[in-house]
Formats: C-alpha cells, structure tokens, sequence
C-alpha cells in the first residue's frame, strides 16, 4: 500500500501549528514581489486567499467564471460561520469545536488539521467584524451565536439568513483594495479548462475567456484551486447551477489524487422537488432547527389523508403526531447532525408517513416556538393575561427577526404562508466532504498545487456539521494557505517570471481546444442536460442517501454507459468565439460523467456506513443503536486518495491511514 504524506508536524496537538509556523521558511517581503500565485476561484477560500496573499505582497492572478467574485456560490450560505469564542458562556472552547468537529465527522478526519481549525476559528471573526461584517448582535450590542446540529453549545455567528452573502461582501472588499492596488488581477468570466506542469510542478493554467471564447495561457510559481464542491453531480442539488467539478477533476487528471469522492452531505432541511422540470433545489437553513420541530403523522391513514389533500396538518391533533428526532435522539432532538436527521426522514417516507403528493416531505413546524417566544413577550411586555392570538402575534415576530428572509423565501416557492401551516422538508444534496486530497499545508499531490475550500476533502470527514463550511473555507484563505505556501515558494524566489511559450503550455492549450472543438463540432442528438439528468438519477437512486453492493455495481456500469452515450450523442448548439453556456455545460457534465463513477467506486470500496456514507450492509442489529448506521474502524479508518490512471475504473486506491490519538473513537450517538 502506498504511504500518503500527510506532513503532519510532530508535537503535541494543540502546539503543532504554532510550532510549526514558528520554523517554516518565510519569503521576504522584497522577494514576495516577484513570485505570482494563480487563484482560481473567488467564493469565500479563493476571495481571502487571493485577498490575503496580495496583502502579504504576492502577485495574483484570480479567476471566477461568474461576472463577479460577489456571485460565487458560497453568497449562497444561509445559517452561520461557527467559531470558538465562548461568548455565550455555555462551556465551549477550542478543544470542543475540535471534538464536535471530529466526531460529527464519524471520526474520518485529520485530527491535526481539525484541531488547527479550531485554533484560527476564532480569528475569523475577529477578521470578519473588523471589515465591517455585520454579524446578528444581541440587545446589548454583543456579538450573538446559535446553535447547529451536532453540538451542545452555540458557537454559530450569523447575519440574519444571510451569513454567506456577508462573509462574501467582506472578503470582496479585502479583494478590492488588492485589486486597486494592482496586487489582484481578476479575471471575471473566465473559466479554467487545465493546469499546465513544468517538470512536474504546478505553474499555469488554461483559461477560456467566457464572453469572447478566447484560450488564453496564465503562468504563476504556484496554483490556488478554490473551485467549491461537486454536488451538482446529482443534478438537482442546493448548489448554484453553475457550481462544478471541472478545475478540481482535471487537476486529478494531471496527478492530483481525488479524496473520499463518496462522502456527500444530503441536508435535511430543503424544499422538496416539485417536478421534471426543476433545474435546482432550495435549501432551508439549518439555523431553523433551533426553532422548528420535524414531525410527521403518527398514524398511516393521517399521511394518506394528507397525501391526497383531504387533510391538513392543523387539523391533526398533538397526540397524533410523531416527533421522531425528539423520539429516537432525546439528546440532540431535532438538532441531530444532518446525516442522522436525513435518514431519519428518509425511513418515515419510506414507510409511508411523508405529508406531500410525493410521499417525500416531513413537516417543520414552528407553533411550539411561536408559542414559547409569545410567552416570553408577553412578560416582557406587561401583557397580563394574554390571548392566544395575541401570544403567536407576538413571537411570530419574533421568528420572523430571526428567519424572516427564509420565511418569505419558502412562501414564494411553495406559495403558503409557512407562519399558518408547517413548512415542508425532504432531504437534498447540499455539500461534498470529498474533494482533492491535500497534506497539512494544503497542497495537493502535484507540488505547487494548492487546493483550499470546500474543493478540497476538508476537514469535515465523512460528515460536515452546520455553519462549519464557512468556518473551514476562511480558515485556509485568511489563516493557513498564506503561511503555508511561502514555505513551498521560498525556493522561488530566483526563479524569475514562468514563460507560456513553451511545449508544455501549447501541449495543454491543443488538449483544451481539442476538446471544445468535438463539442461544438459533434453531431448529437441530445443536449447537454438530458445526460445530466440521467446521470442525476442514478447518483440519486443508487448512490444517494443508503447505497448497497448491488446497486453501486449497478451505477458504475450505467454511468459508464452514459458517458459512451454522451461522447457519441451530445449536442452541443452555439459557436465556439462567443459567449456559450451550453459549450460550459458540456465541458463540466464530461467531467461529472467521471467524477460519478469514481464515486460510486469509492461508495463501494467502503463497506461500511460512516457519516454521510450510508452502507445498508453495515447496520447496528442490537444494543441502544439498533438501526443505527455502523462505523468498522478496524477496516476503513482511513482516507481513500485515488490517482488517475487513465479511466475511472483504473483509478489506484491510496489510503491514508487515519490516527486518533487526541480523541478516542467512539460510536456516534446522539441519543
Ligand atoms: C444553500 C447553501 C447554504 C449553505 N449555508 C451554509 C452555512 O450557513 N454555513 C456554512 O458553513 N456553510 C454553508 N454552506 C456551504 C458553503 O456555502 C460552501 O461550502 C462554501 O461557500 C464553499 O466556498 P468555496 O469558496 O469553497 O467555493 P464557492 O463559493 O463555490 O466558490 C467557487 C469559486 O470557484 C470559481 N470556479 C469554479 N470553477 C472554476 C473554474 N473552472 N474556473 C474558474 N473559476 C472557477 C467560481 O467562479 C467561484 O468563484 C451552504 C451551502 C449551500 C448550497
């Protein structure tokens, strides 16, 4: 088996980083002027990054394929950013973002890194508020926090239901002060297509110019891939339409290994699918949780009822109710992980209690909350003896300060006043754990080739707590790649400026144009789309929320065949010097078409269930956890990298064995 070289430094945990940053090599501030980073991908980790290193002195180079860092996806972000500050008094500190983070998890992440998460947990914000983001406060004009799942403290700042949007204004106007400053070069619309290597390092990129269809070549000493995550894998995800896995799938293509790809985060808490012809799922912050109470009919005939219309969840008393998160996880309630809560509602549906036409969807109901804040109102208020109109009046208002956003967002989707009857929720692809395998310095297999964000196989395991994406995507941007990467360009600084007019740029350029060339010239039948949502469907059936042996045998094969089919059939309208989205699409779909059956190989290659990864051949079948789903750390407690070697099934298995010397492995309850 090969060794994987995590570069973990040695020392105890909560020293290493400290340590370890104290004797890494620095590049002088003079030198800094003549090194050029390449960042490709301006959301939340490629916006810090390529804010921070500019700040530091380096030259950069951004792209984003959106007409403005402001619309990377991460703006997407709903409930919060967690971080260690203990401002709420409750106990928390970083050993417990550090714990809640490892065994949320399900215990398959690196401890070390976890642990340096922690650390700069708390800087993060003290960055964010010092660029003027405005974090909720409370009525003191303190700083508030929430509660996501998976925890026992509120640790989560947020802005409103807003939180990413926010984070994304501050790190956007970090970027411009480097861009005013001729320290940022940006290139809006432009989407990298390949990365160019130079005696094995990592020193350009392809990139199209979107709007002319230009290739262009763009040299750097190092390379910055901060490209998001692969969830539109499945077609219908919360994921904004555009977000892909082409820049993260072609570096694994040229030596980077690709980590865990089966470890996807199905989130509990979307609006389900309406339809066919639906080209995207709306996510409902976890933050509602705090608040809301998942229930379904306790009694069959009650769902049915409901199913056809005949019933309304009003009508239906408290005693004929099923509460089953507060049921089976007293502990956690309704604020179980996302994995545990997904499940959960996945089995009520299944067994028939789900309250839409579908048969997929679970009610979130807020009149207990409406209730418990009206109260309080009312006290605070010196209403003697107030009606129960007056009560829900008053602590309506009082959710609608917290959520009013996610409350008017849910009307206008479903077109029902989520304040008089219960939303309603399925669960939905939401965020990839895996990604690109990268060490301590998070620099992936190819040197000079760093991966940062959620495109890289993070520090979540097999399993993301809430508001903890954020958390990781500013840390590598503002607080660890800055550091980490001067100790790799340290040896650059004699290197002077990377030519482009060299066989290794033109050999990568003719690929690119090789391949935008068959698009546009193929005489298919069928759009771009039609082989993604095939493609969707099978992730989804055979490689969604519980996959098994059979079926994951089952979507290797079909997936192969859709992309043969894909390569024969795909028809690709528009020219190839202009702006052409349907020329973007069928380039990212190609790499989806891989991606997926690796996927499915890595589902199958862990016979086990951990986290987001739900094996149904590895099921607790007694004890207090029957049911549950089975961890084997005897046999998988490790991270699966995978090297390219030519067509996904060739793809040779790596593991990086896993330690846990700070944290003992545990079964994963939350009862
Ligand atoms: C609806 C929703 C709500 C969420 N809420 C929360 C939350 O409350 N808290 C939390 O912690 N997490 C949340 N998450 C997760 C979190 O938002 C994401 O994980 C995070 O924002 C990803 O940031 P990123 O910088 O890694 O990538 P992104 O924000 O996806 O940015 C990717 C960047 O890469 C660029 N790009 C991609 N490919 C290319 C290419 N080939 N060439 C050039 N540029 C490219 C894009 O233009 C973009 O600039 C949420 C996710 C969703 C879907």
């Amino acid at each position: 088996m090969a060794k994987l070289d995590s570069k973990v430094p040695k020392g105890p945990i909560a020293d290493k980083w400290t340590t370890y940053k104290d004797k890494i090599d620095l590049v002088n501030p003079a030198n800094k002027r003549n090194i050029d980073v390449i960042v490709v991908g301006t959301g939340l980790a490629g916006g810090s990054a390529a804010a921070t290193l500019a700040e530091l002195g380096y030259n950069v180079k951004a792209f984003a394929y959106q007409d403005s860092p402001r619309r990377a996806h991460s703006i997407a972000a709903q409930g919060g950013i967690n971080a260690a500050k203990n401002y709420m008094g409750d106990g928390d500190s970083n050993y417990r973002l550090f714990y809640d983070t490892v065994k949320g998890g399900d215990y398959r992440s690196r401890e070390a890194n976890v642990h340096r998460l922690a650390e700069v947990s708390g800087n993060i914000i003290d960055q964010c508020v010092a660029q003027g983001v405005p974090f909720a406060r409370d009525y003191g004009g303190l700083l508030d926090n929430r509660s996501f799942g998976g925890v026992l403290v509120s640790r989560t700042f947020y802005a409103k239901g807003q939180t990413g949007q926010q984070l994304l204004l501050g790190a956007y106007s970090a970027m411009n002060r480097q861009i005013a400053r001729g320290k940022i070069e940006m290139f809006n619309r432009h989407e990298m297509l390949d990365v160019v290597k130079v005696d094995g390092k990592a020193r350009g990129i392809i990139a199209r110019d979107l709007i002319t269809g230009e290739i262009e070549r763009h040299s750097a000493h190092a390379v910055v891939i901060a490209t998001g995550g692969y969830g539109n894998v499945y077609f219908l995800s919360t994921n904004a339409m555009g977000s892909n896995a082409t820049a993260a799938w072609k570096i694994h293509k040229k030596g980077a290994y690709f980590a865990n790809p089966c470890y996807t985060q199905i989130h509990p808490t979307c609006i389900p699918r309406s339809g066919d012809y639906q080209s995207k799922l709306t996510l409902m912050s976890e933050s509602l949780r705090n608040d809301g109470r998942i229930w379904v009919p306790l009694h069959l005939e009650d769902a049915k009822a409901i199913q056809e219309g005949k019933l309304k969840p009003t009508q239906i008393p408290e005693e004929n109710r099923d509460y089953y998160l507060e049921r089976r996880y007293p502990a956690f309630g309704n604020l179980v992980p996302r994995d545990v809560a997904s499940r959960a509602a996945k089995e009520r549906c299944d067994a028939g209690y789900g309250v839409n036409a579908t048969g997929e969807a679970v009610y979130l109901d807020f009149a207990a909350a409406f209730e418990r804040y009206g109260q309080e109102q009312a006290k605070i208020k010196g209403i003697h003896n107030p009606s129960k109109e007056e009560i829900v009046k008053l602590g309506q208002a009082i959710i609608e300060e917290k959520y009013g956003n996610l409350f008017q967002m849910y009307e206008k989707i479903i077109a029902e006043n989520p304040y008089e009857t219960p939303m309603m929720i399925y669960p939905a692809t939401h965020y990839t754990m895996g990604g690109v395998w990268v060490d301590y310095n998070l620099m992936t297999t190819v040197p000079g080739l760093y991966c940062i964000g959620e495109a890289n196989f993070s520090d979540h395991g097999a399993n993301r707590l809430g508001a903890s994406a954020l958390m990781q995507g500013l840390a590598d941007g503002y607080f660890v790649l800055p550091y980490t990467i001067g100790d790799y360009l340290s040896d650059d600084i004699r290197t002077g400026k990377i030519a482009t007019d060299t066989p290794e740029f033109d050999e990568v350029e003719k690929q690119v144009k090789d391949r935008l060339d068959f698009f546009i010239n193929n005489e298919g039948t069928h759009s771009v789309d039609y082989f993604h949502k095939k493609l969707g469907k099978v992730m989804w059936d055979k490689v969604g929320m519980a996959r098994n042996e059979k079926h994951l045998k089952e979507a290797i094969k079909e997936i192969k065949e859709i992309r043969e089919d894909f390569w024969k059939n795909v028809k690709v309208t528009g020219g190839l010097n202009e702006f052409n989205q349907e020329l973007e699409k069928a380039g990212r779909v190609a790499d989806f078409l891989e991606l997926g059956e690796l996927f499915a190989m890595d589902a199958l290659n862990r016979n086990e269930s951990c986290g987001g990864h739900f094996r149904e051949e590895s099921v607790e079948t007694s004890g207090p956890q029957k049911g549950e789903a089975k961890r084997n750390d005897k046999d998988y407690a490790y991270v699966a990298a995978w090297e390219y070697k030519g067509e996904p099934a060739d793809a040779v298995l790596h593991k990086e064995e896993l330690e846990f010397k700070d944290i003992e492995l545990k079964t994963r309850s939350y009862k």
